[in-house]
């Protein structure tokens, strides 16, 4: 199921890409594997997938303990917190979810040396949920120009998961605010390759607006028990 569900998602990403003018190689395809066993992640890497997204951090370090010969690229997505950017710092070869000056400090002070820098984007809250993850579009700025101080973080770009919604304009119009902010910090000079958004139910919209990376759970293991 796992294999034909890759594949199916695989070839959505390359008809939105057709139908949407994007070049097929700008569009990449994070496997959102929280709360799913190794062996799923397992089957999934024997059908070519080789980057995965956690949440929850326990659960995230054992899976790459456990796949460490495989050199699959894990992305943490979850929320940060102070007892746990050490080990994300250790372990993972990005961090999606990066909204505050103080974990940025945090995790570039525990990133060792002997790993490359660590990827980030920021996680912007562009449907403005006060309950929701994220800067506001008027922070974004300054939180850029402190990140881009830190030697062993490595800026990559933004990362968005707006407010649920099904109707495709509507998820089309959260993507568009933040694909227009992407492209002018572009423009004023800053170099960023990576617009993290979309999930499986509005990927389409995302692809559409310019992500140039989707975050897939569902739509590749199938549904999850909770969260
Ligand atoms: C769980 C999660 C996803 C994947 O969502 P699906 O609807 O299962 O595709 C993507 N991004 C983030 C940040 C998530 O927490």
């Amino acid at each position: 199921m796992i294999g034909n569900n890759l594949i199916s998602i695989r070839s959505e990403i390359g008809e939105a890409s057709r139908r949407f003018n994007r070049d097929l190689e700008d569009v990449q395809l994070l496997a959102v594997s929280k709360t799913r066993p190794i062996v799923d992640i397992m089957t999934a890497v024997e059908y070519g997938q080789y980057s995965f997204g956690e949440s929850y951090l326990q659960e995230a370090i054992e899976k790459i303990r456990a796949l460490e010969s495989y050199s699959l690229e894990w992305h943490f997505i979850g929320s940060l917190q102070s007892n746990k950017t050490r080990l994300i710092a250790c372990h993972f070869d990005w961090v999606e979810s990066l909204d505050s000056l103080k974990y940025a400090q945090h995790l570039n002070r525990q990133r060792p040396t002997s790993l490359a820098p660590l990827n980030v984007c920021i996680q912007v809250n562009i449907s403005e949920e006060p309950q929701k993850a994220g800067v506001s579009l008027v922070e974004l700025q300054s939180l850029i120009n402190e990140v881009l101080e830190l030697p062993r973080l490595r800026l990559r770009g933004l990362m968005t998961l707006p407010a649920r919604c099904s109707d495709f304009v509507e998820q089309r119009n959260a993507f568009h605010k933040l694909s227009v902010v992407y492209k002018e910090l572009q423009d004023s000079g800053i170099v960023l390759d990576t617009l993290s958004m979309g999930m499986t139910n509005d990927m389409v919209a995302a692809i559409a607006e310019g992500a140039t990376l989707v975050r897939v759970g569902t739509g590749i293991f199938g549904q999850r028990l909770n969260n």
